[in-house]
Formats: C-alpha cells, structure tokens, sequence
C-alpha cells in the first residue's frame, strides 16, 4: 500500500514535450482530444492506399495532427495532370514517384511523423503483409479490384477501413468496422467494365476529392481518438452540384462472402478477373507504352493459374537459370512460333532485365495478343525479389 502511494505521487515525465504542446496547442484544447489523445494520435499507425486525389488530402491532414506513423502506397509516378486535385504533389515533383514526392511534402508539413512509402501497386500477394502493420486503412484508389483487394484484406486481418469514392460532381464516404459489415455488403457485385467512368473519362473538381479526403482524415481521427459517431453502417452522398448531402443507412449482410454468417472466401482472390478490369489507375489504363507488371503482380497471376510465362532470352541463359513453368523461345524465334502462344490467355513476357522482353511484348500486341505484358525488370527484378528460379 505505502509503495503505490509514492508511485501516485511521483510526478511522470510529460507525454508531450513543448514544440508538440504548441504545434497540437488548437486540436489539444478540445476535451475529445487532450494530451491522452494527442499520444493516441502520435502513437496511431495509418495506412493511405493511394497518393491521388483522396490518398493527397488525407495524407496531409493527419500528418498535420499528428498521427505517428503514416504509410502510402502507390505505384505511379507525379503526372502533370495530377496537380489541380492530387495536392500533396508540386510541379517540381512531375515525373517523380509519387510515394517520394508525398514523403518529401509530408516531411515539410510536420518533421515529426513517419512516413513509410510503398512504391508498389497493393496486390493479393503483398497486401497482407503491408495492411498487417497498421491500426486503420484508407482506401483512396480509384479502382474496383484494388477496393475489393484492400476490403478483403481488411476484412481477414480486422482492420477498420474508411472508404470514398468520387465521380464528377458526387463524392461518397462510408467506414467500415470489424464486424459490422464491409464494402461487399454494400457493393456485392462489381460495375460491368466499362460502366462507370474513371476520373480521365468522366472529370473531377480538385475541391470535390479535399472535401471527400478530408471527410476520411475526420474518419480516420475520431477511430484513433474513439471519440464520436464514425460513418459506419452509413454511406454519406454528397452531391457538390445540387449542394445536397444524404444519409443512407446499411448494415452487414449475413450472406456477404467474406464477413457473412458462412463466408466463402477465406483468403484474397484475382481481383482484376473478380472484376473483368485492370488494378491501376484507369486514367493512365490506355497511356502506357508497353503494359508491364511487376514481379509480385506475375507471381499473383501465376499462382493463378491459366497465364502463359514466356522466356525470350537465349537457351544459355536459360539453363543458367528461368523461372519456374516458363516456356523458352527465343526473342528471335517468337515470329515463326506465334502459334505456341494462346492469343486468348494472358503471356507474361520476360527477358533478363525487361528490354527485350518488351519489344517482344509490342511485337506480339500489335499482332493480336492484347493480353502480352511485359514483367518489369525482367528476371533480374523477379530475384531481387526473391521469388525462386530454377
Ligand atoms: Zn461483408
């Protein structure tokens, strides 16, 4: 008894030390949020899927108030068409990989916080292992393989995810909680391709995507602090034309496959063929010269099945090593075995670091094969990845 009494006495060293007491001075003289909240904040673990639109606004405001630690994944790089919405990104980043550019952005906002940069696209094969180290997800992508990929993800690892999407003049948010339903109870099935347009196709006001970041970074910051009412179970529409917000209500669906009463799938899936649609950014979909994928992305579809692995590099370099079930013809052999190759299936090309491999792939895509892509960085990436050859 008399030791804890001293204990109780003790003065503990502050939580907070004085820059941080007047940086967080106008968020601490909240009472939801005081010097107990502002360590929560400072403790908090977020992870950002995306440096755009959502992923820029969001990124900002919760290194500004101060949560810890703050991972961002993206695979792309700062387009100049990026700038009137994605706000993390300068004109002087144009050309940079996004994950640099919003480290670089966040580091001038507040020193203090951690910034882990992905610089890959989130895929079945890496999204576990990323997802697993944070307390809260955001989901900034502007695709439906990656949203189902980052709800699944969350849905098997119990992370809370905060959702928006927006699309011309209408900006949607909704949270999702452990338990209490995810995005396939409110979206079971995929749009048809094609049916809803991308940003490129169907334009968006760089306003319109602060104000549906902003709303996630509220989101994000009432569950770290667990304080209020968070947007679970409700779909939040805000229509920026007409000035209109409504509130539609939704609960878990006891026939949802992965949170469901019998959940039928237990681990991630093929997202890109669950949604008959590529994983990135539908507006650069049509830009890229050569459609690559990355070592992770070829092993995902490998584990797959029905995807053609093709070696073009010399039989010497072959036998010294290739990845495991690839079929070897020769860059200079391909024109004469075009018929080896199943034109209806998707052909991962690969060389020993991507340069043949790629003319191969543009060779093969203007003659029909629209599923041939290139596996970036050849079989050189593949190991530094260490995904086994033979
Ligand atoms: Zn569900």
């Amino acid at each position: 008894m008399a030791t804890s009494g001293t204990t109780q006495t003790r003065t503990t060293p502050p939580v907070l030390n004085a820059t941080q007491m007047e940086r967080y001075a106008r968020q601490l003289i909240l009472e939801e949020v005081g010097i107990r909240g502002q360590a929560r904040l400072l403790r908090a673990k977020v992870l950002a899927i995306g440096a755009g639109g959502l992923g820029s606004p969001v990124a900002l405001y919760l290194a500004a108030a101060g949560v810890g630690t703050i991972g961002i994944v993206d695979g792309d790089r700062v387009d100049l068409s990026n700038l009137h919405r994605q706000i993390l990104h300068t004109t002087q980043a144009v050309g940079q990989d996004k994950t640099v550019s919003a480290q670089r952005t966040l580091a001038g906002v507040n020193p203090e916080v951690t910034v882990v940069p992905y610089q890959t696209v989130l895929t079945s094969a890496n999204a576990l292992d990323i997802i697993r180290e944070y307390d809260v997800v955001v989901n900034g992508s502007d695709n439906f393989p990656t949203r189902y990929l980052v709800n699944d993800a969350c849905v098997l690892l119990g992370k809370p995810l905060v959702d928006a999407s927006i699309l011309k003049w209408e900006a949607q948010a909704t949270t999702f909680l452990p338990g209490r339903g995810c995005y396939r109870c409110l979206f079971p099935t995929p749009p048809p391709p094609g049916a809803v347009p991308s940003c490129a196709e169907g334009g968006i006001l760089g306003a319109l995507c602060g104000f549906a970041g902003a709303r996630q970074a509220l989101e994000v910051l009432k569950i770290v602090l667990g304080v209020g009412e968070t947007l679970a179970n409700k779909l939040l529409i805000f229509d920026a034309l007409e000035g209109e917000t409504r509130v539609v209500r939704w609960s878990r669906s006891p026939e949802c496959p992965i949170c469901g009463d019998h959940p039928t799938i237990h681990e991630l899936i093929d997202y890109e063929q669950f949604c008959g649609m590529p994983a990135h950014d539908r507006s650069a979909a049509a830009v890229g010269p050569i459609p690559e994928i990355t070592p992770e992305e070829a092993q995902a579809l490998l584990a797959n099945g029905a995807v053609q692995l093709i070696d073009v590099r010399e039989p010497w370099e072959y036998e010294d090593a290739h990845i495991p079930g690839c079929r070897l013809i020769p860059m200079a052999e391909v024109p004469s075995r075009l018929r080896e190759i199943d034109a209806d299936n998707p052909a991962i090309i690969y060389c020993r670091s991507g340069g043949r491999s790629g003319k191969i792939v543009t060779m093969l895509r203007s003659a029909g094969y629209g599923k041939a892509v290139n596996l970036r960085g050849g079989i050189l990436a593949w190991s530094n990845a260490r995904l086994p050859t033979e």
